[in-house]
Formats: structure tokens, C-alpha cells, sequence
């Protein structure tokens, strides 16, 4: 027979006052009105991370529309929806007292981005939340009390005002999906009109400080305004048309005066891979979805990366057609990281100067005049930047010290006291008028990629999906004892990408990994897996703390692996 709250809050009263421990005959299921509640996993004791929870309401009480199901699209934005609105409403109505994190219950707490995450799930049948308890106690001693008040009265409460469509503010909703459906229509229109970005008139591209991602709001904030050369307009499914700025394939150049808002441009791009809650000021900032911020990353280490297209002829003979360090320069770092990149499927390039190894950028004449060719290994990127655009791979740079790119530039945007004027005409006199004298380094050859294929992760014996996994904020997964630094990998937004990372590395080594498949090969196999199971297919158990990360970052995470073994087949 099954059990109903009524049980649930008899054996709260009486455990209450006992040791911690007795919490654990709570576990199960129980029936409420309208809901089934889940009790996954009881905390050890007060201060271990709290007890995982998960409600379940069928769709005939919940009643969402199932226009909203229609589309992967439409149902990420639902669900985001919700977990923001659980998540806000939980911190709303309970508090902590007692020990440790006792009295409360959490949902992580969503950003600017509409990301898909595990802690809602919706489907024609039902609704599932899922969150975590800090279960109460006075030191060890059970709170059965207060307990009982949270499981039987906050928890129905956050039920009832967040999960069930009649209690919503529906047009709150259906903007929050239909913003993100155009956002996604307008990315997915990016190749008919030849662009790798979007950035739509009137958008708000500052934010109100680095740890704080929302849009700015003091002083004067100047809307984005396409120069006329520039502009295009793209039909969105729900707003119509929408006109702004496209940057097209190729190579892209921001220049302007420091402090014009040339970085804050760049930073709005490179998040337009992801869509944005109403009101962010980005929502219809729109970027393929395989670009990729390219920066220095001095200290990461390198394993068997084939960094030869930009780097060869190091002292003492260092292979860097297959090149491993523990410990990167600036300029082999970012050379590394565009490569990998590109391997896990990169087809943009985003740089700024402010986070760039100049060497690794340019050589000017001068310099190739004093330091003969032969005693440097760089080839800068300013020699491959077009073979790479030859190759459909295309840069968006922003620079405000090198002219020596203008010679290399298909588009050039001047921000003006943060407006973008193209000055593409203009960059094209000034380098006719003013020759660098360089001289093109390197071969002329094209890029290929290397073909790798990873032997091991290191860090987990084969089958064993249970290696301790951990992340902290969107800096770092710890894999066992291996810590892997993602503080550079910049377009990690959410905690919860970190997590899903961490466990989707452990999946791949224990359950992937055959010592044949290539990266792309591997990458491709977990998205397909995803795909078809949910981001619940790498969990060693039920929760609701992921956030999507892309193949990209996934990759990004597994190259920065001290642990990491490679075997090179061409
Ligand atoms: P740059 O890279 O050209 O040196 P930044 O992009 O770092 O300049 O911008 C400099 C400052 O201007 C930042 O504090 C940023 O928040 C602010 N800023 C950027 N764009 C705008 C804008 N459109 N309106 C108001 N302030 C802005
Ligand atoms: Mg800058």
C-alpha cells in the first residue's frame, strides 16, 4: 500500500527529537493532493549536502499547453521557466533555522541564459521538480516539527504556485518561450545570410559588473545601433522582423579606442551561442552556434596536441606536432586551444587582444628584421587567419593596437563611444597608403587537423561510473583527485555545466572510451546518447543540478586533463 503525506508527517513526529540518522526512514514515496512527492536520498547529517527531493503532478492536474511541448526549443524554455520560478519562490518561502543548511529548500538558481537543465522536467504525461531539503535539527537532534512543515505545507505550497499552469502568470511564460524560440530561429538563419552574428538594433550589450551578468542600468547605456552598411533583417517566428547588425563570414576586425566598448561587443557574442531571458538585453544577439572564445591560457597543460600549423622548431627540439606540457606559455596555449577547438568542431573563432599572447598574434617587420625567422617557432596568427577563413573557418578579433591586420580584414567595425560605424572602406585606404613591409611566414597550406584518438582519461578505472565527482562554480570539476581549471574556458555560464561536464568526462572514460574512436567520433557518440536519453544518461543518480554544455566545452574540459593519455594517428 502506498504511503500519503498523512504518513510522512507521523513519522516526522515520530522521529523528532532523535539522533540525525533516523531521518533516513523517510525515504520513499508519498502520495499528496494532486502531487507525488520523492524522497530520493537522506543527508548523513546536518551540514552533509542536503537530502535530493522530487515532485511529480501528472498533466491533468498541471495542465501546461501542449504548444509548449511542440519543440526541443519550447520545451527548454518551459522547463527553464519553471526552475527559475521554483527556484525564487523556494527561497521565498522557507528559511533556515536550525543546524547547518537545515530549514530550507533549493533549486540552483538560473542566470541571463534559457539553458536545458535537469531540475525540471516536463513531458505530455507529467511534471517532475526535482530540488534538495536541508532536512532540520538542533545540533544532531531531529526538528520533526518543523519538518513536517516543510514536506507537508511549504513544499504543497511551492507545488501548487509554481508548477501548475493556472497559477502562473501565463504571459510572463509564453514570452519566455517565444523569445527564446526566435532567438533560436534567427541563429538557425545565420547561413542563408552568409553571417556568424547577429546583434539586433536596440539591444543592451553591457553588464552591470564582472560578477554580475545582468544588463547595466546607471549612467548613460548607449542601445546598439547597426551601422547602415552592415544592416540586414531577418524574420523572427513571433516577433517579425528584426533588424541589426550582421557579421559576416570571414574575418572580422573590431577596432576602436580603448574603452569604446569593443570588449563588451565581443563578450555579447561569444554568449550568443546561447538564447536569453526576456529583458537580459541580449535576447536577439545571435552567434553560431560554433564559435568559440579563443584566448592565452598560460599554465594549462597540453597533452599530444598537434600545435604545428602556428608553433614548430621549439628549442631543444620540443615535438609540437605532437606536443604535451604541464605548464603552456601564453602563445603555445593559444595555439592549442584554437586547434582543439576546431577538433571538437569549431567553425568560429572569437579573439580579443585584451586576453591574446601578443607573439602569438604578431610579428611586425621590425621584429622579423631583428629575430631571424629560424629562431622563431611562431607562426603568428596574422599569417593564418585567411587560410583558416579559405578553409570556412571564420575570426571575429578585436584589436586596438595592431594595424598590421588590416591587410587580412574582410570587415572592419570602428566602436565609436559604443557605436559600431564599418570602416571597412576606410581600413582598405589606410592599408594601401601605409605598407607594414612584413613578410608572410609559414607555409601557405591549409589547416588539417590531426587525427586523435584518447587511450584514457586517467582518473577512473574502466566500468566505474562512481569516481567522485565534483564542481565548484564554473572555475573547476574535480575528477577523483585530478582538478581540471576551466576559469579560461569562458563560455561555461552555469554551475550546473561544470556538473554536467564533470560526469559526462567520467561517462566517456567508463563507458565510451574504446581506444579507436577519434574525439569528434567520441563527442558525437555522447550527443547522440543525450540526445535520445537526457543529460540524465552520465548521473550516478537522480538530481537536478545539470545544465547543457556543448561538445565544445566538453572537449574543452578533457584537453585540460593532466591525466590525459592520446595516441596521434596522422
Ligand atoms: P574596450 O574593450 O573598447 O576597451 P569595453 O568593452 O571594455 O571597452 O567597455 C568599456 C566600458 O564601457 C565598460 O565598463 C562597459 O561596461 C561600458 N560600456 C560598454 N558598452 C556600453 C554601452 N553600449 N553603453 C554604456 N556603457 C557601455
Ligand atoms: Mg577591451
Amino acid at each position: 500500500m502506498s504511503l500519503t503525506h498523512q504518513d510522512l508527517a507521523s513519522i516526522l513526529r515520530r522521529i523528532d527529537g532523535r539522533g540525525y540518522k533516523a531521518y533516513q526512514d523517510i525515504r520513499g514515496e508519498y502520495t499528496f493532493p494532486g502531487f507525488r512527492l520523492y524522497v530520493d536520498h537522506v543527508q548523513a547529517d546536518p551540514f552533509a549536502p542536503p537530502s535530493r527531493f522530487r515532485v511529480r503532478i501528472s498533466q491533468g492536474v498541471a495542465k501546461f499547453p501542449l504548444r509548449y511541448l511542440e519543440s526541443v526549443t519550447r520545451r527548454v524554455a518551459l522547463a527553464d521557466y519553471l526552475a527559475r520560478l521554483f527556484s525564487a519562490t523556494a527561497a521565498r518561502l522557507t528559511h533556515s533555522q536550525g543546524t547547518g543548511k537545515s530549514g530550507r529548500v533549493f533549486m540552483a538558481r538560473p542566470g541571463q541564459e534559457i539553458l536545458a537543465r535537469n531540475s525540471v522536467l516536463v513531458n505530455a504525461d507529467e511534471v517532475e521538480a526535482r530540488f534538495s531539503v536541508g532536512l532540520p535539527a538542533a545540533g544532531r537532534r531531529i526538528l520533526g516539527g518543523v519538518a513536517e512543515d516543510i514536506c507537508c505545507r511549504a513544499i504543497p505550497r511551492i507545488v501548487q504556485e509554481t508548477l501548475i499552469y493556472q497559477s502562473l502568470a501565463a504571459s510572463d511564460l509564453e514570452k519566455h518561450v517565444m523569445v527564446a524560440e526566435d532567438a533560436e530561429a534567427l541563429r538557425g538563419l545565420l547561413p542563408d545570410y552568409g553571417l556568424v552574428a547577429f546583434v539586433a538594433n536596440g539591444s543592451i550589450l553591457p553588464r552591470r559588473s564582472g560578477v554580475d551578468d545582468r544588463p547595466l542600468d546607471r549612467g548613460n547605456v548607449v542601445p546598439f545601433a547597426s551601422p547602415p552598411s552592415l544592416e540586414v533583417e531577418m524574420r523572427a517566428p513571433n516577433r517579425g522582423p528584426v533588424r541589426g547588425m550582421g557579421i559576416p563570414r570571414g574575418v572580422t576586425l573590431i577596432v576602436g579606442g580603448g574603452y569604446h566598448g569593443k570588449s563588451t561587443l565581443l563578450r555579447a557574442i561569444e554568449r550568443g551561442v546561447y538564447n536569453h531571458i526576456p529583458g537580459d538585453g541580449r535576447e536577439f544577439v545571435v552567434t553560431s552556434p560554433f564559435a568559440v572564445k579563443i584566448r592565452a591560457e598560460d599554465g594549462r597543460a597540453i597533452t599530444g596536441t598537434d600545435i604545428s600549423y602556428f608553433i614548430s622548431n621549439l628549442p631543444f627540439g620540443a615535438d609540437t606536432r605532437h606536443f604535451s606540457t604541464e605548464n603552456a606559455s601564453g602563445s603555445t596555449s593559444q595555439a592549442a586551444n584554437i586547434i582543439e577547438a576546431l577538433e571538437a568542431g569549431a567553425r568560429v573563432l572569437l579573439v580579443d587582444e585584451d586576453t591574446s599572447a601578443t607573439n602569438f598574434m604578431i610579428r611586425d617587420r621590425r621584429m622579423q628584421a631583428l629575430v631571424a625567422k629560424e629562431k622563431e617557432p611562431i607562426t603568428p596568427f596574422i599569417d593564418r587567419v585567411r587560410l583558416l577563413s579559405e578553409k570556412g573557418i571564420s575570426t571575429v578579433l578585436v584589436l586596438g593596437g595592431s594595424g598590421d591586420y588590416l591587410d587580412v580584414a574582410d570587415t572592419v567595425i570602428m566602436m565609436d563611444e559604443y557605436r559600431p560605424v564599418d570602416v571597412t572602406g576606410r581600413a582598405r585606404e589606410v592599408a594601401e597608403r601605409f605598407k607594414t613591409g612584413r613578410e608572410l611566414e609559414g607555409d601557405r597550406e591549409g589547416f588539417r587537423p590531426a587525427v586523435r584518438v584518447p587511450v584514457s582519461l586517467g582518473f577512473a578505472r574502466p566500468g566505474d561510473r562512481r569516481t567522485k565527482t565534483k564542481a565548484r562554480g564554473t572555475d573547476t570539476i574535480m575528477l577523483g583527485h585530478e582538478e581540471i581549471d576551466l576559469r579560461n574556458v569562458e563560455q561555461v555560464v552555469d554551475p550546473g555545466q561544470t556538473r554536467f561536464i564533470a560526469d559526462a568526462l567520467r561517462y566517456l572514460e567508463a563507458r565510451l572510451l574504446d581506444g579507436k574512436s577519434t574525439v569528434p567520433e567520441l563527442l558525437a557518440k555522447l550527443g547522440r546518447e543525450i540526445a535520445e536519453k537526457g543529460m540524465d544518461v552520465v548521473a550516478p543518480f537522480i538530481h537536478g543540478e545539470y545544465c547543457l554544455a556543448r561538445p565544445i566545452e566538453i572537449a574543452a574540459a578533457m584537453n585540460r586533463l593532466r591525466t590525459l593519455e592520446i595516441k596521434q594517428l596522422m
